[in-house]
């Protein structure tokens, strides 16, 4: 099918941000995020068209699937063409006999599921933006979120994908092909361009079963969560969040939770539940917590993938993503809370248990608007992200444009070294995703003064909205 191209200024216009609060006219100043074309191809022979395009013309190429990733991933910093991936979407076949099924890259999670339920099967793990965020952007992401702690990182669970190279040439790569698929995960974008992939599913589990903990404290959760997540096997899913954030969904119309809360999600047999229900409670009461009765857990696990409607108290949400050991989870949750008290901010957090020894954890806080007069409450979000590091933790969301000041403390310098080897060698031409995750596309992103700018920023004091006492 052929692919469609489109320069009206308007259109292009909506492909130039993602959800960073960060003020226009500062990303204008610093980037090019409006695309000079966008390009929207139905299929993998389409998307090697644009890229040979591209290629003729000198233009770099941003992929560009649902655009739920916070940090410019997908974002132009330099113009070119946008490639909309939106078209190769659906066309899924189920595989029984390799448990797996095959999908076009931008399919939704969501979809894929509903999909897999109605034929007796499951998938084994999912971000939380799963309504909207697609198979293939994760796969270029991190993919960590629900269900990773029981089936690992989604990376880990494709088997193979059809992905164009930057030389317009369409390759089935998997393990053992040269390159191998390994070289593609968390690569943003910057390699090459999936079109299609297959991944692993489990048959839909017999049932399932989901409990609400209260806790008395964030040592206490972390420790309820470090056991939990050392079981054989662990949980489906651990997802927990503090009070602050509970106060926040009321306010915005929600019901909810009270306190500090561990949500556990389990699946299996009738005899394996019973039996983990009963471990359960008597783990969550040596802690001095409280499996809450009533319909509490299984509606904090109907909004699983709603937890943004907390916006609603904001207008806006300003914060830091955070890869963090489990171990640190306790004293992380209480440096936010510290953090919030001092910048009279209302700082909540909530996260997932990813692995048995990590967790993902959202640290954020309202503002009235994304605007100049709310730069300063950026120097809180580096106030965060430090915070994460000193325990051991990193950003987390992938470098992209606004992580790139954290790349250092994101990828190790052997990570670094291997990924440029890559790079060099796949996409010489750097048609990719341009400035992003090799270098920081602006001066201004450079660690050394981006971080101690924000710092400065984070000292200013300004009238307006304050919270807290
Ligand atoms: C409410 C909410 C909840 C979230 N929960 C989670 C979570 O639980 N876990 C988590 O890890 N993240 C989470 N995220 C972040 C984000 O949703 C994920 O990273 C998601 O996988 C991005 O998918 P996407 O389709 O939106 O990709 P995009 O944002 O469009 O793109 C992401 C990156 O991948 C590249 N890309 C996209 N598709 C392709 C392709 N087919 N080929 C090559 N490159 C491609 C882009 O260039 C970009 O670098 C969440 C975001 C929101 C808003």
């Amino acid at each position: 099918m052929p692919e469609l191209y489109c320069d009206d200024p308007f259109e292009r216009g909506f492909y130039d941000r993602d959800l960073a609060p960060v003020p226009e006219a500062l990303v204008r100043r610093l980037f090019r995020t409006v695309p000079d074309l966008v390009a929207r191809p139905q299929d993998g022979e389409g998307v090697a068209r644009v890229l040979e395009r591209a290629r003729r013309e000198g233009r770099g190429v941003t992929p560009r699937a649902a655009g739920t990733s916070a940090y410019g991933n997908a974002v132009p910093a330099r113009g070119g063409i946008l490639l909309d991936l939106n078209g190769l979407r659906g066309r899924a076949e189920l595989l029984p006999e390799a448990g797996a099924v095959a999908v076009d890259a931008a399919t939704r999670w969501g979809e894929l599921e509903r999909w897999l339920r109605r034929r007796g099967w499951a998938l084994l793990s999912y971000p939380t933006s799963a309504p909207g965020s697609t198979v293939g952007g994760w796969f270029n992401q991190q993919g960590f979120g629900v269900g990773s702690l029981r089936h690992g990182r989604m990376h880990e669970q494709v088997l193979a994908a059809r992905i164009v190279l930057s030389d317009a040439r369409v390759r089935e790569l998997g393990p053992d092909t040269d390159p191998p698929l390994g070289w593609f995960a968390g690569s943003e974008g910057t390699l090459g361009v999936v079109t299609r992939l297959t991944l692993r599913v489990r048959p839909a589990p017999e049932r399932e079963a989901h409990h609400l903990v209260a806790l008395p404290d964030a040592a206490a959760l972390e420790d309820l969560s470090r056991t939990l997540a050392g079981w054989d096997p662990p949980p489906f899913s651990l997802h927990f969040a503090d009070g602050e954030f509970h106060r926040l969904l009321e306010e915005a119309g929600h019901p909810a939770a009270q306190g500090l809360t561990l949500r556990v999600d389990l699946d299996g047999s009738a005899e394996y539940l019973e039996d983990a229900r009963a471990r359960l409670a008597s783990a969550a009461g040596l802690r001095g917590g409280r499996v809450l009765g009533g319909p509490a857990a299984l509606e904090d696990w109907l909004e699983r993938c709603f937890e943004v409607r907390v916006k609603r108290a904001g207008p806006v949400l300003v914060g830091a993503e955070v890869w963090l050991p489990l171990a640190s989870l306790g004293r992380f949750l209480e440096a936010a809370q510290a953090v919030g008290r001092r910048r009279r901010r209302r700082v909540f957090t909530y996260g997932t248990v990813a692995s048995r020894d990590h967790c993902l954890v959202n640290a954020f806080f309202p503002v009235d608007a994304v605007g100049w007069r709310e730069l300063p409450s950026l120097g809180l979000v580096e106030e965060l992200q430090s915070w994460g590091l000193r325990l051991g933790g990193h950003p987390y969301g992938g470098v992209g444009l606004w992580n790139a000041p954290y790349r250092t403390a994101i990828l190790s310098a052997q990570e670094r070294a291997e990924l440029s080897r890559r790079k060099a060698r796949l996409d010489p031409g750097g048609l990719l995703n341009p400035g992003k995750l090799y270098a920081p596309a602006h001066l201004l992103l450079r660690p050394g003064l981006f971080r101690p700018g924000l710092r400065a920023l984070g000292s200013v004091r300004i009238s307006g909205r304050r919270d807290g006492s």
